[in-house]
């Protein structure tokens, strides 16, 4: 049984097929799914969807948790931003459904927003997920220094480096702070061959697979929207790149994805 550890199923994109997308999921043995939070109104949503009794009812057989966090697409949306996710975390009605703080990082390939806003914004977050004693998805492009640099500084921090691109440098810091590495479509269409050969490097308790859906979609499926049961044909990718046995990816990946995220 798979999880998909960080989609966005709570997006619009998913409204009018939902029923088609679960029954795609029970096909592809995806178990459970990990919908993720964006910003104050978006980490909202992804919660009420996670508990929503119309969406469970479609959802039947497999399990749905969400996360909060603010992106750093986001990150200039500030404090009143921070204090609304932060006043999430503490509400009882989403106690049981909440298993992480993020998706929450740098990213300075974009910078939608300044890199002073999102360095704070993420302080911000690494604090409230250790008062929360939850683990962090972390969204981490073109700033690998930076973020090591802050993650250091937060030693108690558990997390993924969610949608990991990194080369062999990257999985050898990550390694020593103990982060697991989220692996999504990506692998299956990059051209850049240090990404592939850093993940035959990453050690089997600490991979995890995702979608990033609706991004992101995996090859064969290109051209498509991206769901969760696409999860299965990066597995796949993976495990043969890894040379070792699907089931064993799969058990052991799903495993790790109910440790880190206490599922
Ligand atoms: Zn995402």
């Amino acid at each position: 049984m798979l999880v998909d550890t960080h989609a966005h199923i709570h997006f619009d994109e998913f409204t009018n097929d939902l029923s088609t997308l679960f029954d795609n999921c029970r096909a592809a043995q995806v178990e459970t799914i990990i919908t993720v939070g964006t910003n104050d109104t978006d980490s909202r949503d992804a919660l009420n969807f996670s508990i929503n009794p119309l969406v469970l009812d479609k959802a039947k057989g497999i399990k749905i948790f969400a996360t909060v966090g603010i992106h750093p697409h986001d990150a200039k949306l500030g404090e009143d931003a921070f204090l609304s996710v932060k006043e999430l975390t503490q509400n009882e009605d989403y106690e049981k459904t909440l298993v992480a703080i993020g998706e929450c990082g740098l990213d300075y390939c974009k910078n939608f927003s300044s890199q002073a806003e999102q360095f704070r914004m993420l302080e911000w977050q690494l604090e409230l997920a250790q008062e929360c004693d939850l683990p962090v998805i972390f969204h981490v492009r073109d700033a690998w220094d930076d973020f090591f640099a802050i993650i250091k500084k937060y030693p108690k921090t558990r997390g993924v480096i969610h949608s990991f691109t990194g080369g062999l440098k990257e999985v050898e810091l990550a390694n020593a702070l103990g982060v697991y590495f989220g692996m999504n479509g990506i692998m299956t269409f990059t051209k850049d061959s240090s990404q592939l050969e850093a993940v035959k490097l990453v050690s089997q308790d600490k991979l995890l697979l995702e979608t990033d859906c609706p991004f992101l979609t995996p090859v064969p499926y290109r051209g498509k929207r991206n769901e969760p049961s696409f999860v299965s044909a990066t597995a796949t990718f993976i495990a043969d790149l890894r040379e070792q046995q699907l089931t064993d990816l799969v058990s052991e990946s799903t495993n790790n994805a109910k440790k880190l995220f206490t599922l």
